[in-house]
């Protein structure tokens, strides 16, 4: 086999590419009842994460954060109707593809975090928006028993409590993020691999020739 043969191919669009158009399309709708869209909610989610110092990791997990409301097969307006749409899971599975559980997992514990910061923390829950408190509700409201020693064995528990304060506090429509463009270099730096999604380039055809 040549080596042009034994290179996997990626058949999906460049993972970058993917966000920045979901970004630009869906990104547009309201951010489930807050005066910001879901762009600019995640934009304001990120810039915070720089401002505060966080590594690039967790400040693409900041970015992608709510990506699940775009992805999964139950919407955001689903959510904020009653079901809950496990978007911190969905949106860790799909961004799984390509990267690592460093912006993953931040993710796919958001939503964790902010049912544990309810149990533990006196006046967090006070924080919160009309619309972060419903679903609160709706998914599970805050933790008790055995799911606070999981919450806490994980290790990006930590930092998806710093991810949850950084998007509970993105909802500022007079904030003013970078553009999506300003992180597409961190982000494709983040891409290790084209996971699930290789295939092989078909066999040369010897009958035909080169
Ligand atoms: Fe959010």
């Amino acid at each position: 086999m040549s080596s042009a043969e034994e290179q996997p191919r990626l058949t999906s669009a460049d993972p970058v590419e993917r966000i920045a158009g979901l970004f630009a399309t869906q990104g547009a709708d309201e951010y489930l009842g807050e005066p910001v869209t879901q762009a600019a909610h995640m934009l304001q989610a990120a810039h915070r994460a720089e401002l505060d110092g966080a590594d690039g990791a967790l400040v693409a997990a900041a970015l992608l954060h709510d990506v699940g409301h775009f992805t999964g097969t139950v919407s955001g307006q689903d959510l904020m109707r009653g079901t809950d749409n496990r978007h911190s899971h969905t949106g860790a599975d799909w961004l799984a593809q390509w990267f690592g559980p460093e912006v993953t997992e931040p993710v796919r514990l958001h939503v964790a975090a902010k049912r544990y910061l309810c149990a533990v923390e006196p006046g967090y829950a006070d924080t919160l928006s009309p619309a972060s408190v419903y679903t609160l509700g709706v998914q599970g409201g805050p933790m008790r028993g055995s799911e606070l020693a999981e919450f806490t064995a994980s290790p990006y528990a930590q930092a998806a409590c710093r991810l949850r304060r950084w998007d509970d506090a993105a909802k500022d429509p007079a904030a003013r993020p970078p553009p999506f463009d300003h992180f597409r270099e961190l982000l494709a730096g983040l891409v290790r691999y084209p996971r699930r999604r290789l295939t092989r380039l078909p066999p040369a055809d010897p009958a035909r020739g080169r």
